[in-house]
């Protein structure tokens, strides 16, 4: 499917169309399953979604960071049909094909850590999160599980857990899982001046073994770039102190690299940006197969080996046709070029938000590496967090055919997951738009 790689509005935004359908949508779909615009998308390729009116807008979320290789990715789209009209299913537990366990082989390869890695496959990032705290419970005999302020890792009902926002992800779905605490993260934007790395790891630190006790620990789960948290990057030695800490107290440390993870950051895994962080498990989801279901646990052998046989499964874990799409995925940026492409974006990104925020007081910070970028909004002169700001943006952005997302525990941040098929064209026009709506404010 070829479609002009080019941002056009043909109506407003949402069309005729899509208001019709969206009408249709809310007679039959739950109500509780939001939209963060209701524009129906018929079709899609590289950077550019179609909708069903005929416009065409730059796709600058990706279905928060899922199609990093671009929608409708010619290999990605051979993969799947060959593999359709072959095999779609049979449970891997129960007789098991190929394309599962090249999937396996090739993260074991690109995990970093010198050791032995296993991997196990499943439907979606919460469901690997889950599997990854399973594994390191059997494999400690110890039940505490530590998570970050303002993290994300799902929504079943454990994750909803270790999720730090109430609101909208856990409100009224109690009761919770026990045995997780919340720790201090390290916040540069909000930590006081000039706090290292090191003592915002100190900081975590002493927090869990006042609160919980190292030797009661099971797994630590970190994200090493949070997602929905706001593209928080921790001060650099954070994740090695945390890191040193886990393995001194035989603590499973986990990596959520669902979002940050497959290539988004310009390293396989966002967890390689700081020397000397060393998860044991890896958890991965999102960008690995192109769109298609499919997550991963990854990680030491003798965690991933920890569990009797028949203890980790799933009907339609690995299924053959996501299995193959994400094999598809993980050879391109096997093939080389992609990664580049991550920091290619970011250097194009990056100069520009900047000079926004210099421009723009309402802009109090840009971070994020590779295509994985974020503007927080302040009150001007403050660090409050400024959430009518980043809706009046947004709210300009999809009127005028641009396609962003909204981040953070108070709702103040743009976070930018641009597709790594984008071009730079296209990237300069969408960031056009987003700047007009901040001056406009
Ligand atoms: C999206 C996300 C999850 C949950 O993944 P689902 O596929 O939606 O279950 C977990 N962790 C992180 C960091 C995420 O961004």
């Amino acid at each position: 499917m070829s479609i002009e790689q080019k941002r056009n509005l043909v109506t407003s935004i949402p069309g005729p169309k899509s208001q019709e359908l969206q009408k249709h949508r809310l007679e039959h779909v739950g109500h509780g399953v939001g939209t963060t615009l209701p524009v129906f998308i018929d079709s899609a390729h590289g950077a550019i979604l179609v909708d069903v009116d005929g416009n065409q807008l730059i796709d600058m979320g990706s279905g928060i960071g899922v199609t990093t290789i671009g929608h409708t990715n010619p290999d990605v789209v051979k993969a799947v049909t060959e593999q359709v009209a072959k095999l779609t299913h049979t449970l891997f537990t129960v007789t098991p094909y190929s394309p599962y366990v090249e999937v396996c082989e090739i993260l074991n390869r690109h995990m970093p850590g010198k050791f032995v890695k296993r991997s196990a496959l499943f439907n979606s990032g919460a469901e690997a999160v889950e599997n990854a705290i399973k594994l390191a419970r059997k494999f400690t005999k110890r039940n505490e599980i530590a998570v970050f302020d303002h993290a994300y890792h799902g929504r079943t009902n454990l994750t909803m857990a270790m999720n730090f926002k109430n609101m909208p992800y856990a409100d009224g779905f109690g009761p919770f899982a026990s045995s997780v605490t919340h720790v201090p993260m390290s916040y540069p934007f909000h930590d006081p001046a000039g706090m290292t790395g090191e003592e915002a790891a100190t900081r975590a630190i002493t927090y869990m073994e006042k609160r919980i006790g190292g030797n009661n620990l099971a797994a630590v789960v970190i994200e090493p770039i949070q997602g929905e948290g706001g593209f928080v990057v921790p001060a650099p030695g954070f994740l090695r102190t945390l890191s040193a800490w886990t393995k001194a107290n035989g603590i499973v440390l986990v990596a959520d690299e669902v979002q940050a993870g497959i290539a988004r950051t310009g390293k396989w895994f966002a967890s390689e940006h700081e020397e000397g962080f060393e998860p044991d498990l890896m958890t991965i989801a999102k960008g690995i197969a192109g769109g298609m279901p499919i997550s991963a646990v990854t990680g030491r052998a003798e965690i991933m080996d920890s569990s009797h046989p028949g203890g980790i499964g799933g009907t339609f874990g690995g299924n053959p046709v996501s299995a193959a799409a994400a094999v598809a995925v993980l050879k391109q940026i096997e093939a080389g070029g992609v990664l580049e492409k991550a920091s290619h974006i970011e250097s194009v990104m990056k100069p520009r938000l900047l000079a926004m925020k210099e421009k723009y007081q309402v802009i109090g910070d840009v971070r994020g590496r590779g295509a994985m970028l974020a503007l927080e909004f302040v009150k001007p002169g403050t660090r409050e967090p400024n959430s009518a700001a980043v809706d009046a943006v947004i709210k300009h952005s999809h009127q005028n055919g641009v396609v962003v997302l909204n981040a953070g525990t108070y709702g103040n941040v743009i976070r930018f997951l641009p597709s790594l098929a984008i071009s730079d064209e296209l990237l300069r026009d969408a960031l056009d738009v987003v700047e007009a709506g901040i001056a406009s404010l």
